[in-house]
């Protein structure tokens, strides 16, 4: 059957000429082809995907980009870690190594192979996931994924031919774009998201961060140890963004103000114009305002949900405010073979809550009780120190009226950080004040993002902070500050400070 152009939708109409290369469109033979049919293939898509098949279901997934992976392999998570590993070596052995008697001249940068070390890391990583969709016998489909009834999946091609998948159930794992900022368009050139950020041909004398939460820090870090003089501009009067102690963010603060870069707080971006090669940015905080100069701008404010062209109102699934699509604790949408998980559902967004989620919401469908605790999901800022946290904040605490104990341990009394020369960070572990029971931990050190994982896995047994302090921890870590903290916490006093 050749398809007319009226018969396509928006999506297609403002690409221009892609009507003319339409080509007939291709069914399953049979209804209920597949079991499942995944849209889209970030970490929350792809792990569901894999662990649908594992599980025996006849599983699709349609992904409209070349790669699979989604924002966190592409244009995320992945690239940005690579960047900021890298970069950091580079800072250290600009400014560090020598301290450390290692002796280094003529260090310089060549952006390139640092870029090259990245892309390479991103395609390695994005191909493996098209070997576990081989090895798990998930059958990929290219194209736009829409949603054409309950029980009906068409992937629009490049070329405007189409693709009907006939199938028992639908996971929507459509994920999130950058939140744009109005008034401000982006060019990725000197005007960039998170996604310009992560490919600048050249390092920037100056760069003006709006937003210094989680990504802001990361790719203000970034740059800022490449060489570029870094500015961020935040509306909120912390660094870290939403659910941060705010013991944490002030030092977190302190401790990148010394590495260079500058913050400004409780202020508003107000508009931003480009002229004669450099961006000039209005601000405005309690003062007044005034305009700030400079080579690049990175707009880094959020990301909302991704739903365009997905056919919702074709099976009356409604988004709410912010665009999310609404499900419950089984992740199903009003329409109960429909499931929705990951960055286009409530909750934060992170890939490894969206993966959870993908893996609970398939092992639902075939019949077990999807649980999952989201105050257990690990929070971390990959600056240098890292910045990572769990559970309920001090303030949170507070607010809530739940009583409890501090138990804090800086990095500078732990004997593997300072062997380390690595020194700047802290533990600060909260305990209820009668069970004891751990109830937030918040850290800032070089290896936060790794040890955040013990605090998790504490939590989730329901572990005191007793339990944590009598468990013998390997001599010499930093997970001995996690250990003395958690000593603190129970009985009032670490051994080593
Ligand atoms: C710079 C940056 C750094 C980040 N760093 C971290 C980090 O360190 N740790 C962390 O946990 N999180 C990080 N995140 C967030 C993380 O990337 C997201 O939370 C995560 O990718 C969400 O996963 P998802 O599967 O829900 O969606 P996504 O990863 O957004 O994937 C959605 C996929 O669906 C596809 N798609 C969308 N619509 C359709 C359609 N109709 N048809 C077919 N395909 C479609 C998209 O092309 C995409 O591939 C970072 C994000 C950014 C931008």
């Amino acid at each position: 059957m050749l398809g007319a152009c009226s018969r396509f939708p928006r999506f297609f109409q403002i690409k221009g000429n892609v009507c003319k290369s339409l080509v007939a469109t291709q069914s399953y033979s049979t209804s209920g082809d597949a079991d499942l049919v995944v849209i889209g293939s970030g970490p929350g898509g792809y792990v569901a995907a894999i662990k649908a098949a594992q599980l025996g279901m006849k599983t699709v997934c349609v992904e409209k980009n070349a790669t699979l992976g989604g924002t966190c392999l592409n244009v995320g998570c992945i690239p940005s870690k690579s960047l900021l590993n890298n970069s950091h070596y580079f800072h250290m052995a600009q400014h560090d190594f020598a301290s450390r008697g290692i002796k280094v001249s003529d260090v310089s940068l060549d952006l390139e192979a640092l870029m090259k070390a990245k892309t390479t890391s991103v395609s390695q990583l994005t191909s493996g996931i098209a070997g576990l969709f081989k090895k798990n016998k998930v059958t990929r489909v290219d194209g736009h994924g829409r949603i054409n009834g309950p029980n009906e999946v068409v992937a629009i091609k490049s070329d405007g031919s189409e693709e009907k998948i006939t199938t028992k159930n639908i996971l929507i794992a459509t994920g999130s774009e950058v939140t744009p900022f109005p008034g401000i368009p982006i060019n990725e050139s000197n005007i960039v998201s998170s996604t310009g950020a992560l490919s600048l041909s050249k390092v920037p004398e100056s760069m003006i961060v709006i937003g210094a939460g989680v990504i802001g820090l990361e790719l203000g870090s970034v740059w800022s140890r490449l060489g570029a003089k870094v500015t961020c501009v935040e509306f909120l009067g912390h660094v870290g963004g939403m659910g941060i102690d705010m013991d944490i963010s002030k030092n977190t603060q302190k401790i990148l103000t010394k590495q260079g870069l500058k913050f400004m707080l409780n202020t508003k971006v107000t508009g931003a114009v480009e002229s004669g090669g450099s961006i000039q940015v209005t601000v405005e905080d309690s003062k007044g305002s005034q305009t700030l100069d400079c080579e690049t701008l990175l707009v880094c404010i959020g990301r909302r949900p991704y739903t365009e062209n997905l056919g919702l109102d074709s099976v009356n699934i409604e988004a709410d405010k912010r665009g999310r699509i609404p499900v419950n604790e089984r992740f199903q949408t009003s329409v109960p073979n429909i499931y929705a998980i990951g960055d286009v559902v409530d909750g934060p967004m992170l890939a490894h809550k969206a993966e959870d989620e993908g893996i609970i919401c398939v092992e639902g469908i075939n019949g077990s009780v999807p649980h999952i605790d989201y105050n257990c999901v690990p929070s971390v800022v990959y600056t240098h120190p890292e910045v990572a946290w769990v559970g309920k904040t001090e303030e949170q605490l507070k607010e809530e009226g739940v009583p409890y104990n501090v138990g804090k341990f800086p990095l500078l009394a732990n004997s593997r950080a300072k062997t380390n020369n690595d020194t700047d960070g802290m533990m600060k572990v909260l305990g209820h004040k009668e069970t004891d029971r751990l109830l937030g931990v918040h850290m800032i050190g070089s290896v936060a993002g790794e040890l955040i994982n013990e605090a998790a896995l504490a939590m989730e047994y329901g572990a005191s902070c007793e339990d944590i302090a009598r468990v013998c921890h390997a001599h010499p870590t930093v997970s001995e500050a996690f250990r003395e903290a958690n000593l603190m916490a129970y009985c009032g006093k670490p051994i080593n400070f």
